[in-house]
């Protein structure tokens, strides 16, 4: 292989992968440098065996499917499932809540995101600091009244149905990966794809591996993680692990995490003042998983999700909201012994969970289970992974979020070529999913971020 490429792509995650493909439309020949000895980055599917649902450690749903979604065409309709979401819900004593109680506080979480996304429209054009989630909900006078008017019902001593309320508006935390007070209305402002969530059935990796097969004049090199960006002259020079290479142009698909925490590899100048404004100010959160296959099931098996308050008092911390994805049924494999449970845990509570040992975590989930689901036999675990997304060094977290001192701007800032040489005509883009302002947090967000870069690249 010559060491002088027309573009280096700095990753093979989404965003890497979909630039590459598309360079290669344009004729253009392409060097992918990856850090770790995989591709996918933050696409992870793992397949326990020639049974069962593949298991995604790292993304996971199809966000907002309809015929305008990228992930549409790419994964054939027999490929893909939407998520029915009936979701059972247990408290802290791990007593099932009715379901019309539950209901009733989706329909108030609904209705409170409603208003957060009117809200953040109004104030799009406001510079930060922007208002947290948190402080909105506080001051939100249809949020904080009764709806069933029961006397003496406050915040601090609810009534049973605002309890499940309050309880369940901690989703958003479990979903945007950061806590209420971290996220910024603004959140809610996006106009993303409009549609039901889904599954890719063979997981995320088949996808990308089928991208992978389709890409022209394109090496990808693994284990080669990239020290330093030199684009001080005509052509750039990477010096990764593997070697030095040279290339015209350069496509940065680092995550958010790791350029927050270092700074990314060394860049040579230093990349300008409004691209490293849009790092330090984007919020960037964690969300973790824990896989558990059992010897067999002992849940309800026609419930795609359960919504529990895992008790934390042998720690002395009040409990922490977990989901819990019942794989078997969610990936419609019902003929196949139901067999796995996905917890996830978000935010302070991730990162409080990533300090424990696996044999902890263990005990702190198992019996807590064994009594929501009056399992009569103590349940036997068969295998069990743990994922650590902010001790990885190519992750430091989950995915990116609007934290109150920033704004979807500092995407588009970040997302702006960087031209140098002496004619200008090389180019130096970041992509990735913290760089597209109508989708940033996903897959597909990626995957459009890398088209884009690509697009940028004379
Ligand atoms: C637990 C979890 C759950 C998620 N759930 C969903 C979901 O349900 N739906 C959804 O749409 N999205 C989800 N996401 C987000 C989704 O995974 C990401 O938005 C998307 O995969 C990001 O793709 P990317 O190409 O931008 O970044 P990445 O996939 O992170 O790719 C970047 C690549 O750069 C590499 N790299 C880092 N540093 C260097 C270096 N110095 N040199 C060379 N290479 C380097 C990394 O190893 C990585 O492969 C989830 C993420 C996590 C972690």
């Amino acid at each position: 292989m010559t060491n002088a490429v027309d573009c280096i792509v700095i990753g093979a995650g989404m965003a890497g992968i979909s630039a590459a493909k598309q360079l290669g439309k344009k004729g253009l020949k392409v060097l992918l440098l990856e850090a770790r000895d995989r591709i996918g980055g933050r696409i992870n599917t793992i397949q326990p065996g020639p049974q069962g649902p593949p298991i995604e450690l790292g993304a996971q749903w199809i966000h907002g499917l309809c015929p305008e979604h990228p992930m549409y065409t790419i994964i054939p309709e027999n490929e893909r499932r939407i998520d029915t979401q009936r979701i059972n819900m247990f408290d802290k004593h791990g007593t099932l809540i009715p379901e019309h109680v539950v209901t009733s506080a989706w329909n108030a979480v609904d209705a409170l995101s409603s208003r957060m996304t009117e809200h953040a429209k109004k104030t799009i054009t406001l510079p930060p600091p922007k208002q947290s989630i948190a402080a909105f909900i506080n001051e939100d006078l249809e949020w904080n009244s009764c709806a069933s008017k029961t006397e003496h019902c406050t915040r601090e001593t609810p009534c049973a149905e605002c309890d499940v309320k309050y309880s369940l508006v901690k989703s958003i935390a479990n979903i945007e990966a950061a806590t209420l007070n971290e996220l910024s209305v603004e959140e809610y402002a996006g106009d993303g794809f409009e549609g039901d969530d889904g599954v890719p059935l063979k997981g995320y990796l088949h996808v990308l591996n089928g991208l992978l097969a389709d890409l022209k004049d394109a090496t990808v090199l693994l284990n080669a993680q990239v020290l330093s960006v030199d684009y001080s002259g005509d052509t750039a020079v990477v010096n990764c692990t593997s070697g030095e290479f040279h290339a015209r142009n350069i496509i940065c698909t680092i995550p958010l995490g790791v350029l927050k925490e270092t700074g990314g590899p060394e860049f040579i100048p230093q990349i300008p003042g409004p691209h490293q404004k849009a790092i330090s100010n984007l919020g960037f959160g964690l969300l973790n998983k824990v896989v558990l296959e059992f010897e067999s099931g002992f849940w309800p098996s026609n419930v795609d999700d359960f919504a529990f308050e895992l008790r934390r008092d042998a720690f002395g911390l009040d409990p922490m909201f977990a989901f819990i994805v019942n794989f078997s049924q969610l990936y419609a494999r019902r003929d196949e012994p139901q067999n796995t449970l996905v917890v996830y845990v978000a935010h302070d509570d991730a990162k409080w969970m990533e300090g424990l040992s696996d044999g902890d975590i263990r005990e702190l989930i198992l019996p807590q289970l064994t009594c929501a689901f009056r399992s009569e036999t103590e349940p036997i675990v068969k295998s069990m992974v743990v994922t650590r997304w902010m001790a990885d060094p190519f992750s430091r977290g989950s995915y990116s979020h609007l934290s109150t001192g920033s704004s979807l701007s500092d995407m588009d800032a970040l997302a702006t070529p960087i031209s140098f040489g002496t004619e200008k005509k090389g180019t130096l883009v970041f992509a990735g999913e913290h760089t597209i302002r109508q989708h940033f947090a996903t897959v597909h967000g990626a995957y459009l971020s890398g088209i884009r870069a690509a697009e940028q690249i004379a």
